[in-house]
């Protein structure tokens, strides 16, 4: 079974037990969007706790479903771990998820956080929010992403591209919001007030911000975490808006059992562990991402950013509406 995955796959890495039980150790197998980096220490911790051995491969999230879709019932894999709830709804929608009933995940992770047929369930929360360029903008001119479209801010917005399935969820989840008809209205008042063409990445956006190419934009809050890590002296800072009515657009990354599990208990059990107060850290930390279960608080440099209000239309939303988002988005010129 090894051999074969690692023939077809990018990266497939086993964390060893750091002290190997006496009973023949339970063994998973978890296909990761999240990079290497990211789940190892996570996945070594549980090693450690229980004994059981993870086998992981990570690579894309198009690929990694389109694998389990090919194996279908022959899949070695437990257990899918992946980033945004518009990845995590459409591997539900494929067919290739397991409906789980857990007490313990729906006490630990908020309703509108998880899927709402039990499919899938988010671990950490990325918020997507409003950053300014310190320098040309006060907080007091800002308030709501709605706001952007206003003609005030011609000529000073950067957005990234709406080929991301980031801004596809945001948009999405505003339409479920506001209705396509207002959303649209919305959306091509943002192009109208873009200062450059869509950029490629949430780093780039924060660098044409603290650069004065543009005054504000909307970026996932990590990516603002890794930049200020770098050079602290940037002119940027994030703002939280909506925080008078919906709240702050929220996504997550998250996980579900395979429909085809061979470990089904056992996924079920880790599962369960990835939402306890105990990992939630880890699974959060490492990316400055902020944990799905609220009794977690985040890390001391992700809460430095203030505390906000999150949105808590369900994020299953940004699946099911994908599709109209993208047209919807299309339909508005923003590229
Ligand atoms: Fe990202």
């Amino acid at each position: 079974m090894l051999r074969t995955i690692r023939i077809q796959l990018i990266i497939i890495g086993v964390v060893a037990a750091a002290v190997q039980p006496a009973h023949a150790a339970e063994e998973l197998v978890v296909y990761s969007a999240r990079n290497e980096q990211l789940i190892k220490p996570l996945f070594a911790a549980y090693t450690k706790e229980t004994g059981t051995q993870l086998k992981f491969l990570t690579g894309n999230e198009g690929a990694l479903l389109e694998k389990l879709k090919t194996e279908g019932s022959a899949t070695p894999a437990d257990l899918l771990i992946t980033v945004d709830a518009g990845n995590l709804w459409l591997a539900a929608s494929e067919g290739v998820l397991l409906k789980v009933q857990s007490k313990a995940l729906a006490a630990n992770i908020p309703a509108h956080l998880r899927d709402p047929n039990g499919q899938w369930f988010g671990l950490s929360v990325r918020a997507r929010t409003i950053a300014y360029n310190t320098g040309k903008v006060k907080p007091a001119d800002l308030s709501t992403y709605e706001d952007l479209a206003n003609a005030k801010w011609k000529g000073r917005l950067c957005l990234r591209t709406s080929k991301k399935v980031y801004n596809q969820s945001l948009v999405a989840m505003m339409i479920a919001q506001f209705g396509e008809a207002k959303t649209e209205q919305l959306v091509k008042g943002w192009v109208a007030n873009l200062a450059t063409d869509p950029i490629a990445d949430d780093t780039k956006v924060l660098e044409a911000i603290a650069a004065g190419q543009c005054d504000v934009g909307i970026v996932n809050t990590y990516y603002f975490g890794r930049l200020m890590k770098k050079d602290a002296k940037l002119p940027l800072a994030l703002y939280w808006p909506n925080q008078n009515d919906h709240g702050v657009h929220v996504n997550v990354s998250g996980a579900g059992v395979t429909k085809h599990a061979k470990h089904r208990a056992a996924a079920i059990k880790f599962l369960e562990w990835l939402s306890s107060e105990k990992a939630q850290n880890l699974f959060a930390d490492e990316n400055m991402e902020y944990p799905a279960n609220p009794k977690v608080k985040p890390h001391e440099a992700v809460a430095a950013w203030g505390s906000f209000k999150q949105d808590t239309i369900n994020v299953a939303q940004a699946g099911k509406l994908q599709v109209q988002a993208v047209k919807l988005m299309d339909r508005a010129g923003y590229k």
